[in-house]
């Protein structure tokens, strides 16, 4: 879980400040208006991703609790995400004004998003607690482009192929060296005769007319682990839309619906459950049977127990996320009191009173010290 740390070079216990400047200092060496190597974007993406969590004190310490792992930890609503160039670009300007306000002269801060990226797919599984406990696979199905299979996405009609861009030279970008006071500037945008793919389709496709993807309905299986919650959503990279001409698809975001369980409140990784019981069955001591989420339960209760003890079934609650434990089975025990008595009862509960003497002399403290004596 320390990636994030190794690619900023900071110490777990790195502060902000550390954090900060850390970043700066790669940033300005892998910023791709500055630096024209072919690693230097994705290495930029990468630590701008590092970065943007652990700046943020409530998605570091989701972090540090759950790592990324695809799915956004519980804690704060913490959502993990990819970012694209864009974004990065768009984060080191937020917090560092670009590069020293060299873009303004140069009409830099290209926000460049990748054209030929398919759409990011939302879908929303439906799961109950049951599914919570134990983890489940679910099927999704959606509408969206998939790859024609008529010209395998390339756009052209079979038997052509797409031909290089004579004006790139198929590498979809055009560069413009351009010299100032700072020294030499290399300035990069997509080429405006392919829209960046580097080829040109002659002969369209007739299935897809060049999209080289076509409407579709894409099947998904989903693994979603034990213990999440509705604030957290599983991110399937390139399960999305397809791109055009075979350009990168887009993710699929598994939003999660969890239906309530009547049985339980839920608190975290806890599970509370509300336990009426009558006076005789308190007074007395009883086993009772209780629900969990992974089947029935005995639960013992102690002659005497007072009302509001609370019994806690260790690990009977649900699995914490990305972890090998379980919460708690919280039992509330509430005691009732009938409000209709039988004629016989009556009479029983007269001749109860008669022997049952007055409740011990209230004083601070009597409960809470009764409860610690009968270890609730
Ligand atoms: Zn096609
Ligand atoms: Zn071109």
């Amino acid at each position: 879980m320390s990636e994030f740390y190794v690619l900023l070079g900071v110490a777990r216990d790195a502060t902000e400040a550390e954090i900060k400047k850390a970043y700066r200092k790669l940033a300005m060496e892998y910023h791709p208006d500055r630096n024209p190597a072919p690693e230097a974007e994705a290495r930029f993406k990468e630590i701008t991703e590092a970065y943007e969590v652990l700046r943020d004190p409530q998605k570091r310490a989701a972090y540090d609790r759950y790592g990324k792992a695809g799915v956004g930890g519980a804690a704060g609503g913490f959502n993990f995400h990819h970012v694209d160039l864009a974004e990065a670009l768009n984060i080191f300007m937020r917090d560092f004004g670009g590069l020293g306000g060299l873009e303004s002269l140069f009409g830099g801060g290209r926000a460049r998003t990748d054209a030929r990226r398919g759409q990011d797919v939302r879908v929303t599984v439906k799961l109950s607690l049951a599914d919570v406990a134990a983890g489940v696979k679910k099927t999704v199905r959606f509408k969206a482009p998939d790859r024609c299979t008529n010209c395998q996405g390339t756009g052209a009609k079979p038997g052509t192929r797409p031909t290089a861009c004579g004006t790139c030279g198929g590498s979809g970008e055009v560069r413009r060296a351009a010299r100032s006071m700072f020294g030499q500037f290399v300035s990069v945008s997509p080429c405006p005769t392919c829209a960046g793919e580097g080829v040109v389709v002659q002969e369209p496709c007739e299935v897809c007319r060049g999209e080289g993807r076509v409407r579709a309905e894409k099947t998904v299986t989903v693994d979603i682990p034990a213990g999440v919650s509705t604030n957290n959503y599983l991110t399937l990279r390139g399960q999305g839309a397809a791109g055009p001409r075979n350009g990168p698809a887009g993710d699929l975001l598994v939003m999660l619906d969890i239906k309530e369980d009547d049985r339980f409140e839920r608190q975290g990784d806890d599970l509370i459950f509300d336990l009426p019981l009558s006076f005789s069955q308190v007074a007395l001591g009883t086993t009772v049977t209780v629900p969990t989420p992974y089947g029935e339960e005995e639960v013992r209760i102690a002659p005497g127990t007072q009302p509001e003890t609370v019994v806690r079934l260790r690990g009977r609650g649900l699995p914490v996320l990305g972890q090998n434990s379980k919460g708690d089975l919280i039992v509330r025990v509430h005691v009732w009191t009938p409000e209709r008595l039988t004629a016989e009862q009556e009479r029983l509960f007269q001749e109860l009173a008669k022997l049952e003497g007055e409740p011990p002399t209230r004083s601070p403290g009597f409960w809470s010290k009764l409860k610690e004596a009968l270890g609730a």
